[in-house]
């Protein structure tokens, strides 16, 4: 029997190096499968349709919460963000740890249709690093600068909200990666998700 992935959400302020994190961890454990989004903000440089997002007009995405085709979703710096359920739906079942690399808002309503999901919050070591580092990306206008530092700042009153903190230090990328990788084989060894153990163990079911 396959046994069930872990529906792992992940957040952190624009700027912690959470895709960065998620893309290492990827690389070397290939139990990952990574949520690809939808969002009516247009592409960054190096950005592609159906790899990073799926790049959609305000008009299908709304099309998308009428028909009930995301399973969560929200507006951040003035665009629509939102999981896919075509994304997620029987993922975990074939055994794959699904990523979902959303903001607080969406991480709240996962935990309360999902509870067996598992949040964690990767944050930079201070504000003065994210505000740098959304400044080195020069892909975002300073007024966009001004609303993600805006929106980090709301973001870390759901701190206390998340199961686990990773914080990314400059340079030390691996290291939290490593802490992904170790979380999700920790939750892998919780009772609550061997539930038929005892029963295999005394060879029950064979009899
Ligand atoms: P960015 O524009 O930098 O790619 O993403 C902005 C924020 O939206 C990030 O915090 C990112 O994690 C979040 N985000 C991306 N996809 C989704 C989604 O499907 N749902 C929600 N709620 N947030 C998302």
């Amino acid at each position: 029997m396959t046994k069930k992935g872990v529906l792992l959400v992940v957040s952190g302020p624009s700027g912690a190096g959470k895709g960065t994190v998620i893309r290492d961890a990827m690389e070397r454990d290939k139990s990952f499968y990574y949520s690809v989004s939808a969002t009516t903000r247009a592409p960054r440089a190096g950005e592609i349709d159906r790899v990073n997002y799926h790049f959609v007009t305000r008009e299908r995405f709304e099309e998308f919460i009428r028909d009930g085709a995301v399973v969560e979703h929200t507006e951040y710096s003035q665009n629509y963000y939102g999981t896919l359920r075509s994304e997620t739906e029987g993922k975990c079942d074939d055994g794959f740890n699904v990523i979902l690399e959303i903001e607080v808002d969406g991480a709240s309503q996962i935990k309360k249709k999902f509870p067996e999901a598992v949040s964690v919050m990767i944050l930079p070591p201070d504000f003065k690093t994210l505000e740098n580092r959304l400044r080195s990306r020069g892909t975002n206008t300073e007024e966009d600068i001004k609303r993600r530092l805006d929106r980090a700042r709301e973001e870390m009153k759901f701190y206390g909200d998340y199961d686990y903190l990773i914080v990314n230090y400059d340079n030390e990328v691996r290291a939290a990666a490593d802490e992904l990788i170790s979380i999700v084989k920790c939750e892998h060894m919780r009772t609550l998700r061997n539930p038929d153990f005892p029963a295999e163990f005394f060879n029950l079911n064979n009899n």
